[in-house]
């Protein structure tokens, strides 16, 4: 059966609707991995189920599966775009452990050696360099 959860009042599921924009790295049926708005590095990006699950104890797992293998598909053409030291994978849940928005995201996040990261929510980047990180990141999709 199609999981089309989707809750009105959500970010993220304005961005899967296309109702508010975003600079998107590739989407499949299942998924969107897009840029994050408040980079906490450069290259900072995000993968989204398209259904509305608030957060990992919700997720079904098969979609779960489907959202880590795009994260890693997202990590490998970052890394290859961007040629960071390091990689963060990872995701919150819970306020009290950092989310802020509830809908289910893996942030794929490049570091370098010697930056220190911002904290992620801080600092809005300029969309039109969004855009062009994303279109980098594309590139170097398999
Ligand atoms: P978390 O703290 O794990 O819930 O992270 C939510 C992330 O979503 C933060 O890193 C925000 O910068 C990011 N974010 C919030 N609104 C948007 C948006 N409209 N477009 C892209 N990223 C967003
Ligand atoms: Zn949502």
């Amino acid at each position: 059966m199609a999981d089309n959860n989707s809750d009105p009042d959500c970010i993220f599921c304005k961005i899967v609707a296309g109702e508010i924009p975003a600079a998107i790295i590739f989407e499949t049926d299942e998924v969107i991995a897009f840029m994050d708005a408040f980079p906490s590095s450069k290259g900072h990006a995000l993968v989204i189920p398209r259904a509305h699950h608030p957060d990992v104890f919700e997720m079904p797992p098969s979609l779960l599966a489907i959202c880590a293998q795009a994260s890693q598909r997202l990590a490998l053409a970052s890394r290859k775009a961007l040629q960071p030291d390091g990689m963060t994978v990872t995701q919150f849940n819970g306020a009290a452990a950092g989310q802020t928005v509830f809908h289910y995201h893996q942030h794929v996040t490049p570091r370098w050696e010697g930056q220190p990261r911002r904290s992620h929510g801080e600092h809005m980047a300029d969309p039109e360099e969004l855009k062009a990180i994303a279109a980098e990141i594309r590139a170097a999709l398999d």
